[in-house]
């Protein structure tokens, strides 16, 4: 078949561009930059006890290692504030620089203003428009919040969730949608409320002179199609850098897919500046499944890489062994095992692309198209398995040992690659 002459090529499918301000987190001499042309950052949330300061220090670590670039934590009483600054002493001892996230509801004005050294430790304070008192508390109390962002020099995240918004506004936005002569369905009126708080306090904040780039919005809701239609019209009606994230996402493959879709429609058009995914763990599951699901959806778009990829086929009855599925899975639990050295060691290492196929039909073709590829024996080919180096067929591998041998040629292609050395890479 010709290609016809007028034909165009298809461009690659890419996330619009979208400029928002560039807010700055700041703590001790470093900072990191969210939104304007900064890479779209991850966040995640302990689940600690924050009193416990070596438990919460210890959790933040993790989701740090994991590829978490704020880590969130809750300060809700006077002994949380006080643990704050022992957790940031703990992590600068640790060599873990990830700024910490103050979440703040009901009493974050007291907090911050008789805590200097909470407010001085952590790097954002999370301040929800919903939660900061009632009549005329709420203006003096979020101002005495901003007053403290002020003071020590940090970020806010002004973050509005539907399951705490500010009532008092809500009923004013449905008293108005009363008189309306057609009204608005409910639900649009609690988009518009969501909307205004997080603007309005952000422009309150500008007002009592915290800059622009110190803000951060965000407006979560537990609905996918309304989390889409919310943070369309918020990007619209405002350049603030935004926080993106499905509140309450859930469990499991629910809260996994219901995130990665709704993220991922939104970070496509070019909205959100960080992302959490905020997932109830499984019995048993890390809390770094957040940060790795949050990782993967970035690296899925194409946006950002944090570990390499691992290429495996589904499998079928053309492989009915467990093979290919053991090795795929022990090398990409091998690979992110590895990040928090090979980050330092071997910069560039996040973009390597491994495939692991289970047979002849997609095997070889897929694995060319990787770094590194292995096609592994289907039932009835003959017990050898080819592994293909950039895009060409480099050995084949036999007998009882491949896992372990396809392991060592990624090692050996890394160090080769990555650290400009050659040989075998000396594990921690
Ligand atoms: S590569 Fe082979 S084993 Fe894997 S899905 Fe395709 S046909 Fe099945």
């Amino acid at each position: 078949m010709n290609m016809s002459d007028t034909a165009a090529p298809i461009a690659m499918a890419a996330p619009r561009a979208r400029r928002t301000r560039q807010a700055r987190i700041v703590w001790g001499s470093r900072v990191v930059t969210v939104g304007g042309d900064a890479p779209v950052r991850v966040q995640s949330m302990t689940n600690t006890d924050t009193v416990d300061a070596i438990g919460t220090a210890i959790q933040v670590k993790e989701l740090a290692q994991a590829g978490s670039e704020f880590v969130r934590i809750t300060v809700n009483t006077p002994e949380a504030a006080q643990a704050v600054p022992y957790i940031r002493e703990q992590l600068d001892r640790m060599g873990q620089d990830v700024p910490l996230v103050g979440d703040f509801h009901y009493n974050g004005h007291r907090l911050l203003t008789e805590f200097p050294d909470c407010a001085q430790a952590l790097s954002k304070y999370r301040i929800n428009p919903g939660n900061v008192g009632k009549g005329d508390k709420r203006d003096k109390q979020f101002g005495q919040m901003i007053e403290a962002a002020m003071r020590w020099d940090k970020a806010v995240r002004i973050g509005v969730n539907w399951g705490s918004l500010d009532q008092e506004l809500l009923a004013q936005l449905m008293d108005a949608n009363g008189r309306r002569g057609t009204p608005w369905d409910a639900r649009q009126v609690m988009y518009e409320a969501l909307i205004t708080s997080a603007i309005e306090s952000a422009r309150r904040a500008e007002a009592m002179g915290l800059s622009g780039d110190q803000i951060i919005l965000s407006c979560k809701v537990s609905g996918v199609q309304d989390l889409i239609a919310v943070y369309r019209e918020l990007a619209r009606r405002c350049d603030y850098a935004l926080h993106l994230g499905l509140t309450e996402a859930g469990m499991g493959t629910k809260g996994i897919v219901a995130s990665s879709t709704a993220l991922s429609i939104l970070l496509q058009e070019g909205i959100g500046d960080t992302i959490r995914v905020s997932l109830t763990p499984q019995p048993g599951e890390a809390r770094t499944q957040e940060v790795v699901v949050a990782s993967e959806i970035l690296q899925s778009l194409g946006m950002r890489a944090f570990v390499p990829s691992v290429t495996a086929c589904p499998g079928c009855g053309r492989t009915t062994s467990t093979t290919f599925q053991e090795l795929a899975k022990q090398i990409d639990d091998y690979l992110r095992a590895q990040m928090p050295v090979w980050r330092k060691q071997y910069p560039g290492v996040e973009r390597l692309k491994v495939a692991v196929m289970g047979c002849i039909v997609n095997g070889p073709g897929e694995s060319k198209h990787a770094d590194i590829g292995i096609s592994l024996p289907g039932t009835g080919e003959a017990p050898a398995a080819p592994v293909f180096i950039d895009g060409e067929k480099a050995m084949t591998l036999r007998g009882d040992d491949i896992a372990r041998e396809f392991q060592t040629v990624v090692e050996d292609y890394i160090a080769r690659r990555f650290g400009g050395t050659s040989g075998a890479i000396t594990q921690n």
